[in-house]
């Protein structure tokens, strides 16, 4: 399946200059959505995961489905002051400006193998700040998955020691 068939291409948007790639008009088709994170669970499946970690909000929607299908857990990385109990946190870089992220200080248990997903990989701030998380925690990363890649950022240089899976890439 070409899944970009169903990613829509926003351009300057949420600022001028960037071409936003729209994952909703993927996950509002059936088939779509569940090809893709067939694909992803897929690539997690024969790495003994105990745990799925995805950052709010889309890493939800990618990473919900793949602790499912996997029948494993699902611990949510947040922003600043939405989770409800005691927290670790990370002050990370976006493509577009900057943020801290937290988990749950007892999210992870030590030596738990943890899959990673988001939807998209840009300059790999989110995934790099996600991973210090998990690691702080006593998880292993076991493989990251994103619906989409974007090449020309380099994220995957940041995330050189972890395998990492990407549905589609746009250079
Ligand atoms: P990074 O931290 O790798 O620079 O940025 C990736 C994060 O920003 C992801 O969590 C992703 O949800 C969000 N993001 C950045 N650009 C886009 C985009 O074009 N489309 C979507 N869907 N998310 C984006």
């Amino acid at each position: 399946m070409d899944f970009k068939e169903f990613i829509t291409i926003v351009p300057d948007y949420p600022k001028e200059g960037i071409r936003f790639k729209d994952i909703t008009t993927l996950m509002d088709n059936g088939e779509a959505y569940k090809k893709a994170i067939d694909e992803m669970a897929l690539f997690a499946k024969d790495k003994n995961i105990d745990l799925v970690v995805g950052p709010e909000a889309r890493g939800f929607v990618v990473g919900c489905p793949i602790a499912y299908s996997l029948g494993v857990g699902f611990a949510p990385v947040r922003k600043a002051g939405k989770l409800p109990r005691e927290v670790i946190k990370v002050e990370y870089g976006l493509e577009y400006g900057k943020d801290t992220l937290t988990m749950h200080k007892d999210a992870i248990k030590p030596g738990q193998r943890v899959l990673i997903a988001d939807d998209l990989l840009a300059t790999g701030g989110t995934i790099e700040a996600t991973i210090k998380m998990v690691e702080e925690l006593g998880g292993i990363v076991a493989g990251i998955a994103f619906m989409i890649e974007l090449n020309y950022l380099d994220g995957r240089q940041k995330l050189s020691k972890y395998e990492i899976f990407s549905l589609t890439q746009y250079s």
